[in-house]
């Protein structure tokens, strides 16, 4: 069935768009964009791939198709990385941050563009692509073309031995770069901007799930100024374009977010060559609610940090410990602000959440709700509770309400595995020693958010939470220069002005006898 659809639309559609930009083959079959082959090209590079369905998560239909990249296209990226790195590594920085920033105007210039592209190919609010995810995909080369500018090396003195010693750095290489499907262009940004700022040239992969921006960005690397091969983008899957940059020899470093899964596969693959990594992975992270947080402030922020772009964030909250004396208002709140979320259409403007990702995991996240209601969970609102209206074009979406779950045990696999959807716990605690017990009994350990107006208890708490970042009355604020990443298996490594630049570049020790 699968087939002969796919067939038919080999057949209907002829247009094929081939793009070999700074080098990565890509073929990129897009009617919806209305993106037209260059004949010339096509015939000349002799290349037609495999393509994957891409769909549209607010109609369930198949919108356009992404290639299916394997060995061979890697090693025709690492070869144009290695042919553009001494070039590259070569400017100065102040030429490089120029190109980057060059880079940022040309994806504000295109805003609109390419936000209506990531809400219709992800699912996600446009509201939320225009003011989040494009925002900061061209403030990451923004900020990596500053932040480069201000590195310094360490230098000592060794007088008794005639002796001074310094360190320099110089860029690790090819640097592979591999990113998930919630924050498409921003988290594959993200990694690219420090790689190239600190010299080095990339071969990145975005999710096969959510490619279009990765190749609307390609068209504009030219543009820019980025020479051909400094960043080589190779559409396809994680099993086929994913292993081939994680088990190449020539790629010494991996930049990769994801799941917690994938990265333990990528480590394997990865150990025979010693490979640096770089690892952002999956959540399950506590909100801490004291009897003295200022609920006009804590609940709204909770309601947003639990359902921001479907629940579809590393960093959303999914575990809610609330202090007994203030839980059964807190519940009551939490559920009237939850309710008021207007789950629809990607476009419409008023929509505060979208369509999930794809229909498995629709299926999946759907189906921790089951559980916890077979568990003696009590669902207060969302999934099987309230009805959800929809336009009629999208009946067939992945669409779900925001879900809020009390009464769910600790051990539950609801409280104990990332569901990364719009499903949320709220539990009950009594003192500040159990709920740190509580918070930190997970695998993971990536973000909390604490909630008090105790300046003591915001301090003590947040030292003792097994969390590589803590946000205290408040949630998502975020600052670029300092680290990012998490604890236990939410990750290795931290990413950041001082912690990129470090990961993206070896340093070395000289000694200077006088
Ligand atoms: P995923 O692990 O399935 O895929 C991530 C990327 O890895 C994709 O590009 C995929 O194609 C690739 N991949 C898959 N198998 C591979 C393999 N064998 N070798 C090499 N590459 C492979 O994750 P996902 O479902 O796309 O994203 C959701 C996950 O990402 C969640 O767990 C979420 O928490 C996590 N995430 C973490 C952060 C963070 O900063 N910590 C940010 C966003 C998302």
């Amino acid at each position: 069935m699968q087939g002969t659809f796919r067939l038919k639309k080999k057949l209907e559609n002829i247009l094929f768009i081939l793009l070999c930009s700074s080098l990565g083959f890509y073929i990129f079959f897009c009617p919806a964009f209305k993106i037209f082959a260059d004949p010339a090209t096509l015939l000349k590079l002799h290349r037609i791939f495999l393509v994957n369905d891409s769909y549209d998560p607010s109609t369930g239909d198949v919108y356009c198709r992404v290639p299916d990249s394997g060995k061979e296209e890697v090693e025709a990226a690492v070869t144009a990385a290695r042919d553009a790195f001494l070039g590259w590594s070569s400017k100065s920085p102040q030429e490089r941050s120029q190109i980057m920033n060059k880079l940022a105007d040309l994806i504000e210039h295109d805003l609109e563009a390419f936000a209506q592209a990531e809400s219709k190919d992800q699912g996600k609010t446009i509201t939320f692509a225009r003011t989040v995810d494009i925002p900061r995909a061209a403030y990451n080369f923004r900020f990596f073309a500053s932040s480069i500018l201000h590195h310094t090396t360490e230098c000592t003195q060794m007088d008794h031995m005639d002796c001074m010693h310094y360190t320099v750095r110089t860029p690790v290489g090819i640097a592979g770069l591999i990113s998930p499907w919630n924050l498409p262009l921003y988290l594959l940004t993200w990694k690219i901007a420090p790689a190239i700022a600190s010299g080095n040239t990339v071969i990145a992969k975005p999710s096969e799930m959510t490619s279009v921006t990765a190749w609307m960005m390609c068209k504009l690397l030219g543009k820019a100024g980025i020479p051909p091969g400094v960043v080589n983008i190779v559409f396809g899957t994680g099993p086929k374009a994913g292993e081939a940059i994680v088990s190449h020899p020539d790629v010494p470093l991996i930049s990769f977010t994801g799941s917690t899964l994938t990265a333990q596969h990528i480590r394997e693959r990865s150990a025979p060559y010693c490979k640096k990594l770089s690892l952002e992975l999956g959540g399950k992270n506590p909100a801490i609610i004291f009897e003295d947080a200022n609920l006009d402030q804590c609940i709204p922020t909770t309601v947003r940090s639990s359902f921001a772009n479907q629940g579809e964030i590393c960093l959303c909250t999914s575990r809610i410990f609330v202090q007994r004396s203030i839980y059964n208002e807190f519940l009551k709140r939490f559920v009237e602000e939850a309710r008021k979320w207007k789950v629809g259409s990607p476009s419409d403007p008023t929509a505060s959440m979208g369509a999930l990702i794809s229909k498995e995991h629709l299926e999946k996240v759907k189906n921790y709700v089951k559980k916890a209601r077979a568990e003696g969970a009590r669902i207060l609102c969302g999934e099987g509770v309230d009805s959800l209206a929809l336009p009629t074009r999208n009946q067939n979406g992945y669409f779900m309400l925001p879900t809020v779950i009390a009464e769910v045990k600790d051990e539950s696999c609801c409280m104990q595995e990332e569901i990364f959807g719009p499903v949320t716990c709220v539990v009950l605690f009594d003192t500040e020693e159990e709920v740190i017990k509580r918070a930190n009994g997970i695998k993971y350990g990536l973000a909390a958010t604490i909630w008090s107006s105790n300046v003591g208890h915001v301090h003590r708490v947040a030292k003792r939470l097994q969390a590589g970042l803590v946000w205290t009355n408040c949630w998502l604020v975020r600052e670029l220069n300092l680290p990012f990443g998490g604890m236990k298996a939410s990750g290795i490594g931290r990413e950041g002005a001082k912690e990129s630049y470090e990961f993206f570049t070896e340093v070395k020790t000289i000694t200077i006898k006088h």
